[in-house]
């Protein structure tokens, strides 16, 4: 098994020259990178608390990411998109000696000390370190949503990661120095699935931010500027891609692989995909967090597509086992298993088990093993993705109740195609001035929300009511609310 530090300091002198990770006109060499990142981990060598990442797609976060492992600490990534008060929480949780500001902007958090990237490149006379993290120790902590209001931080060891970073290798049908697209913020995990795999092969991370994303045609310059050959999204993103009517294979000859994780990928999509790129290697993949990105895989064929709908998302990676509970939901085993929320004894207890002697993670989603092909059938909670994005709808309930004008609330997910498009709030308000209309309520609750939650996170539309329908046995009664919105 490739040692995945190891692999990159390697290639550092095999490939010193070579970009690394390239955002936009800035980018690192391997040379660069193994450089800044002993840097970085000479700083933190007697750390004991994770680093927190704090930036969007600068390749400083990689910087961040390789030298904190190489120290042993750990990353803890926080995306720029994350409101204050949540970062606040999550620092609080973590309690950390650093963070590493990859952004311009000025950070007023107390707490940690704030290293920059000017400081990174200043750091003179240390020689190289070597790898200092054992197998048993947390690589990096993402948080997800939690239905408490509160997020969980999923942590995951350094074997987990090389596990699922070598399994990836694996299928990757391309082999060395391919040009990778990650699309996804580092704070979600899908962004581990092309990081590791690509900075293991001796390949160049191409980062896609968030300008490009709500911007085709920036995306469409990038694509055209940069011969991408493995591409890694959520399935949302290609849909958004697959608007763009030169994504075929005659102009984009370069793209031959393409991964997905996260999310159901969509029949309509993977056919879309398939008759584009017709000799592409196209991947449905699945995974929670808390099971180090994915555990399962399926090549996409023309004969699978023929054959099923919905899809499958495959069989598990050796040493990784799935079983289903009496009710039906999905049990992942194997070392792939994360080590529970950080500092989180009651909620980790509540899906981490051992069983058999191996690490268990009760998942929450339904699932059928069929033809030898596992398949996701849904939720058992209210847990939902919405353009990828993997949320509580508990949680942001809890949230709008945070809010001054509001009693009670639910959140509806409106659906399409077996898909979440977006959410709507159905709020019972608390007493409000006689001057302020439902328009401008609505707009304070989302003013309000901003401070709280990420913006994906924040219901499109807002309703009101007098009171929440209730269940014969006094529950909400979210199938009559949902029902009474369609109307
Ligand atoms: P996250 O932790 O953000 O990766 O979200 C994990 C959840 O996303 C899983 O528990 C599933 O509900 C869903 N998911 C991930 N991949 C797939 C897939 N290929 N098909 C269907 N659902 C998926």
């Amino acid at each position: 098994m490739k040692d995945i530090i190891q692999t990159i300091i390697e290639n550092g002198k095999n490939f010193p020259d070579q970009v690394a990770v390239k955002h936009n006109d800035e980018s690192l060499t391997y040379e660069a990178l193994n450089q800044y990142a002993d840097h970085l981990a000479v700083i933190l060598k007697d750390t004991k608390s994770p680093l927190i990442l704090y930036g969007h797609m600068s390749p400083y976060m990689i910087v961040g990411m390789i030298g904190s492992i190489k120290a042993g600490c750990g990353y803890v990534p926080i995306d720029t998109s994350i409101p204050q008060e949540r970062v606040v929480s999550i620092i609080n949780k973590i309690a950390p000696q650093y963070l590493l500001n990859t952004t311009d902007a000025q950070l007023h958090i107390e707490g940690p000390s704030i290293i920059t990237t000017t400081a990174l490149l200043n750091v003179d006379g240390d020689s190289p370190i070597e790898n200092s993290i054992n197998d048993s120790a947390i690589a990096y902590t993402i948080f997800t949503s939690g239905s408490t209001g509160e997020p969980k931080g999923v942590q995951i060891s350094y074997e987990s990661l090389n596990l699922f970073t070598n399994w990836m290798i694996q299928l990757n049908q391309l082999g060395l120095n391919q040009q990778w697209l990650n699309q996804a913020p580092f704070s979600f995990d899908l962004s581990v699935m092309s990081i590791y795999p690509c900075l293991a092969t001796a390949g160049t991370l191409n980062l896609v931010d968030k300008t490009m994303i709500n911007k085709p045609k920036l995306l469409n310059q990038m694509l055209e500027e940069t011969q991408i050959n493995v591409w890694v999204s959520t399935p949302s993103f290609m849909e958004m891609c697959l608007m763009l009517p030169h994504l075929t294979e005659a102009h984009y000859s370069s793209l031959k692989e393409f991964f997905f994780c996260g999310e159901m990928l969509a029949h309509r999509t993977a056919q879309l995909l398939q008759q584009r790129f017709p000799s592409a290697f196209i991947y449905n993949t699945y995974g929670p967090t808390e099971a180090t990105v994915a555990v399962t895989s399926v090549l996409i064929t023309e004969d699978i597509i023929k054959k099923y709908n919905p899809l499958p998302v495959g069989i598990p990676q050796s040493g990784t086992s799935l079983t289903l509970t009496e009710e039906g939901e999905l049990v992942i085993l194997g070392k792939c298993v994360s080590e529970g929320y950080v500092k989180d004894k009651t909620r980790s207890e509540k899906v981490f088990k051992m069983q058999d002697g191996q690490k268990a993670y009760y998942t929450g989603d339904k699932a059928q093993l069929k033809d030898n092909q596992w398949f996701i059938n849904g939720r058992i909670d209210y847990q939902i993705k919405l353009n990828g994005y993997r949320m509580e709808l508990e949680e942001i309930e809890c949230q709008l109740r945070e809010v001054d004008y509001v009693r009670e609330a639910i959140v509806v997910p409106m659906y399409r195609d077996g898909k979440v498009i977006n959410l709507n709030a159905v709020v019972v308000l608390n007493h409000v001035e006689d001057h302020m209309d439902n328009q401008t309520i609505t707009h304070q609750i989302k003013k309000e929300l901003k401070r709280l939650i990420p913006e994906y996170m924040i219901p499109k539309k807002i309703t009101y009511t007098d009171k929440l329908p209730l269940t014969m046995n006094g529950k909400l009664d979210r199938k009559k609310i949902a029902e009474d919105l369609l109307k």
